[in-house]
C-alpha cells in the first residue's frame, strides 16, 4: 500500500498552511505548530523522542519561505527563521494534520 502524497501545497493565510493529498484529504497546519515539530535532530532528541525546541522560542511570524519535495516520501522546509534540516514525511504531515477530522479523532482516542 503506498502513502497518500501531496498534491497541493498553499499558502491559506499568514500563518496556515494547506496541503491537498491524493487521497481527497485536506489537510491545514498552523505554521509555527509545524516548525515546532520538525523532526530534524537539532530539534528533537533520536532516542527519546524528546523536544529540544526551547517552548516559546519559535516566533509567532515564522514563515516557510520555500519548501521541496524529498524524493518520493519527504518535504523540506525552508523556514524564516534560517532553519532547513527537517525533512517531513508525509506520514508525519499527516500525523501532524490541524483539520477538524483529525483533530477529532485525537481528541477520541
Ligand atoms: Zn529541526
Ligand atoms: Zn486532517
Amino acid at each position: 500500500m503506498s502513502l497518500p502524497a501531496p498534491k497541493n501545497i498553499k499558502q491559506v493565510d499568514e500563518s496556515t498552511l494547506g496541503i491537498s493529498w491524493n487521497d481527497g484529504h485536506d489537510s491545514v497546519y498552523s505554521v509555527k505548530h509545524l516548525r515546532e515539530s520538525c523532526p530534524c535532530a537539532n530539534c528533537i532528541d533520536e532516542w527519546s523522542g524528546e523536544k529540544l525546541i526551547a517552548p516559546g522560542s519559535i516566533p509567532q511570524e515564522i514563515r516557510p519561505r520555500n519548501l521541496k519535495a524529498v524524493g518520493l516520501y519527504a518535504i523540506q522546509f525552508d523556514w524564516s527563521d534560517g532553519h532547513n534540516t527537517g525533512f517531513y514525511t508525509h506520514e508525519l504531515l499527516r500525523q501532524l494534520c490541524e483539520c477538524e477530522a483529525c483533530k477529532n479523532k485525537k481528541a477520541v482516542s
